[in-house]
């Protein structure tokens, strides 16, 4: 069979109106980002800010389009929207004016999940990525059946930090194959959307993105999915939070005051969205030179475990900073992968435990209610 070309997916979509268009969605300019490998099809629709989500049924159309294809397997289209200054401008969750998600929640883990769990920090750079790749891992050494699903959408790097450079298959051409390994399943929008493409999303679409990396992947049985959050508290975030049917979310940030200011608006997102809180974590809390036994305080003593006493969640634990831990991260073997005994393991094992546990009680603990 030849292999599809993007001109033929092109092609296809160009039989897709869009009603607010002038002719099709092709000669519209609205399909980017066209990747096709093994009869796997992936773009994304880009429409105005304004559209959001109403622009679904353009974007079902699309993919039945390309279904109807011969020799496509499977179809994953997703909806973008381009906010003018590019990749350095504010991302679109902070650009968005503030307001309640549009759609009104639905909440259900994905046949076979029982528990989904949020990795969220309240900004970039933390570690967050790094804390749920290892995390979801040292789950897996518990025992459990895990997947991870990288939402990351603005930067992800689950395909870097797992290694994988393969696009995912499909079985039954509905729902995508997670691609697994060390044990666990994962499935990230970097495994669909061309690298090079440049996307700033608005909030209402991360929903619609993440509801289909949720939903319509073959996750099969798991005890838990790990999400790894896009950073930040916009809005975008907040639509995740309330279409993820969350078991629980899990904080990371670092000592310092500043982040830990964002990492407050962290929890107060979830707070609002009902999600139970399982805890916080500190990241790159102190930096102790090989040899030594002495702590440098970096980013200053404990912030991130105060945090935690004064609102009144578990603290998790702390990860220092080791240089194992980004070195195994860069070159695609977490470092509970890498080396499952070693110190920096460790501590991730211990996190593990804590949230495992709390997974297993049977009715986790109320949210708090906050009024603003
Ligand atoms: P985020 O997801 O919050 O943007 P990442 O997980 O991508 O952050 O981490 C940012 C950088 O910091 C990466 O290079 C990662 O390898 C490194 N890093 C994260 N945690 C640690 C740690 N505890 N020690 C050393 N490096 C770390």
């Amino acid at each position: 069979m030849a292999e599809l070309s993007r001109e033929t997916i092109l092609q296809a979509l160009r039989a897709v109106r869009d009603p607010q268009g002038g002719s099709d969605i092709v000669s519209d300019g609205l399909v980017k980002g066209v990747v096709c490998k093994d009869g796997h099809v992936g773009f994304s629709i880009e429409v105005s800010p304004e559209r959001g989500e109403s622009a679904e049924p353009l974007r079902l159309a699309a993919e039945k389009a390309i279904y109807d294809v011969h020799g496509v397997l499977s179809v994953t289209a997703v909806l973008t929207s381009h906010v003018e200054g590019g990749p350095g401008a504010k991302s679109s969750a902070e650009a968005a004016p503030a307001r309640a998600p549009r759609q009104s929640p639905q909440r259900a883990t994905p046949d076979g999940v029982l528990s989904v769990v949020a990795v969220a920090s309240g900004k970039g750079g933390v570690g967050k990525s790094t804390v749920a790749v290892n995390l979801a891992l040292a789950l897996q050494k518990l025992g459990l059946a895990v997947g991870l699903l990288d939402a990351d959408i603005y930067g992800p790097s689950v395909p870097r930090m797992l290694g994988i450079n393969q696009k995912p298959e499909s079985a039954d051409g509905k729902k995508l194959k997670p691609i697994e390994k060390f044990g666990i399943k994962a499935m990230s929008i970097g495994f669909l959307i061309d690298e090079e493409t440049p996307m700033i999303w608005r909030g209402p679409m991360v929903g619609s993105a993440l509801t289909q990396l949720l939903n319509d992947v073959a996750w099969g049985e798991l005890d838990v999915l790990i999400v790894d959050m896009p950073p930040g508290t916009g809005d975008a975030q907040l639509t995740l939070a309330q279409k993820a049917a969350l078991a629980g979310a899990i904080i990371v940030s670092t000592p310092q005051e500043i982040a830990l200011v964002d990492a407050r608006k962290g929890l107060a997102m979830f707070e609002k969205t009902n999600v139970p809180i399982l805890g916080l974590i500190e990241n790159m809390s102190y930096f102790e030179s090989p040899g030594s036994n002495e702590k440098t305080f970096i980013f200053g003593e404990g912030g991130a475990k105060r945090t935690a006493e004064e609102s009144g969640y578990p603290f998790l634990g702390d990860i220092p900073i080791y240089v194992e831990i980004r070195e195994n991260a860069d070159s695609g073997t977490p470092v509970v992968a890498a080396e499952p005994d070693g110190v920096a393991a460790s501590y991730y094992l211990n996190i593990a435990e804590k949230v495992s546990r709390q997974l297993k009680r049977d009715a986790p603990a109320a949210p708090k209610i906050v009024f603003e």
